[in-house]
């Protein structure tokens, strides 16, 4: 397998590959705690079904009343200003909102005709039906598949103007912060489809793969309505429609094999959504939205992380929870991490369809159980963030944590840091804790 060249712009992290492993990444200095290592920009971000009419699709921040920018061509995204309408408008028409604007279009329950027949064929051997022509069928989605239907449309939309439509890459200019553009590291589509996917089937997760195979004959359908409408309308319904296509860019007729080509992809592409895409978290504990982050996607999962995403809008960041030496394993943790090693397992198993090996799943005394809990939330809520250090603090502490990298000062630090406290932020819910500066200069040699 190939490691993609991904523009990192300069961070202290390489991509490696090894035939067991997979990619990972590592650190390639040592790293201070509290450092940002990554600053990635997501490909495509995606609001909440269920809160949409209040999160921005440009710059995905949340607004108690609902948005006064909508899109007109399907009524489906909203806007916070006019700066973020202009900003994302062309690329929002350029890709999704052609098929967003037929989401009204109840495609399940319609009695469809032998022109579905791909769905079947494409789903294989995991979908249970081969016949041609498929019954309606009394399923309504619920706001959570309306998201994953949303972000892999984003997605899909972006391969077939790319490869179909001769489209090239639209992205939205970053706003630059007091005139300093931030350097970040970006993605391309290649990105996206070069993610690990895992095979979600009837026998490794059958609730999953149902709901997989209802999105994917929805989203067929979609794809056909809107690249092959078919002739079944009423001539004066059809003027109507012409009239309104010509406000609308004109949808490019696809022929048969390319449709069939991009049927096949639906199936992966959700594959791969559902394994790499991040949360996005407002400070009040809200699912604002989904992102894909092709880069953030290299770092594996472990239950005792040395890496945490801290929650951001369409830049996602990583920083360093303690000192790491150059050349260790980069990880974050894909899951709660107050857990049993039993239900963590479970979870992972259930959620990314792997069995975690890591230093803490295999630790047979509570060493490790005890240093990383030290970074749970102890806020009085139950929350499941994790306690790093912020810029603001870091400044402060600047002195003790440089010099601590430099391995022939380390006993002097270490003495002189006993006294020494920083105060850490919860990554979600943003309380802060007294901890010792000592602990994340000195994390335990069985972890590292
Ligand atoms: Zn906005
Ligand atoms: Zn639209
Ligand atoms: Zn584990
Ligand atoms: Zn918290």
């Amino acid at each position: 397998m190939e490691i993609p060249s991904l523009n990192l712009k300069g961070s202290p992290i390489e991509i490696k590959y090894t035939e067991n492993e997979g990619r990972y990444v590592v650190a390639s200095r040592d790293l201070e705690a509290g450092e940002t290592i990554l600053l990635a920009r997501s490909y495509v971000s995606i609001a909440s079904d269920n809160v949409k009419k209040n999160v921005c699709n440009h710059c995905l921040q949340y607004s108690p009343s609902t948005l006064v920018e909508r899109c007109s061509g399907c009524r489906q995204v909203y806007w916070c200003d006019t700066y973020c309408y202009l900003s994302n408008r062309d690329i929002h028409k350029h890709y999704e909102c052609k098929y967003f604007k037929n989401f009204n279009k109840d495609y399940l329950n319609q009695q469809s005709t032998a022109t579905t027949s791909a769905t079947s064929q494409s789903s294989s051997s995991t979908s249970s039906s081969t016949s041609s022509s498929q019954p309606p069928l009394a399923y309504k989605f619920d706001d959570d598949d309306w998201t994953e239907i949303r972000m892999l449309v984003a997605i899909l939309s972006r391969f077939i103007a790319i490869k179909y439509l001769g489209v090239g890459e639209l992205k939205a200019e970053m706003p630059t912060i007091q005139g300093m553009t931030l350097n970040f590291a970006d993605s391309t589509l290649q990105d996206v489809l070069s993610l690990v996917e895992n095979k979600i089937t009837e026998s490794n997760n059958k609730a999953a793969c149902k709901l997989i195979n209802l999105i994917e004959r929805y989203v067929t359908l979609l794809i056909k309505d809107v690249h092959q409408p078919q002739d079944h309308t009423n001539k004066k319904k059809r003027q109507q429609q012409q009239e309104e296509s010509q406000v609308q860019l004109q949808q490019p007729k696809l022929n048969e094999q390319q449709l069939d080509e991009i049927i096949s992809m639906i199936r992966p592409i959700t594959c791969k959504i559902r394994c790499n895409q991040f949360g996005i978290w407002s400070k009040k504990d809200k699912c604002l939205g989904v992102s894909v982050t092709p880069i953030a996607s290299y770092f594996n999962h472990s239950c005792c992380p040395n890496i945490v995403d801290v929650r951001g809008t369409t830049l996602l960041e990583f920083k360093a929870l303690h000192f790491i030496p150059k050349g260790s394993q980069l990880c974050i943790s894909y899951l709660d991490l107050d857990q049993t090693t039993d239900s963590r397992q479970d979870y992972l198993i259930y959620s990314y369809y792997f069995k975690c090996g890591c230093k803490r799943c295999n630790d047979k005394g509570d060493s490790i159980d005890n240093w990383i809990s030290q970074f749970y939330c102890q806020g009085t809520k139950k929350c499941s963030g994790t306690y790093f250090l912020e810029d603001e603090e870091r400044q402060l502490h600047k002195d003790i944590l440089t010099k601590s990298n430099d391995n022939t000062s380390a006993t002097t630090t270490a003495t002189t840091n006993q006294t020494n406290k920083v105060n850490l932020t919860c990554s979600y819910c943003w309380k802060k804790r007294p901890f010792k500066l000592e602990t994340l200069l000195n994390p335990p040699s069985n972890l590292i």
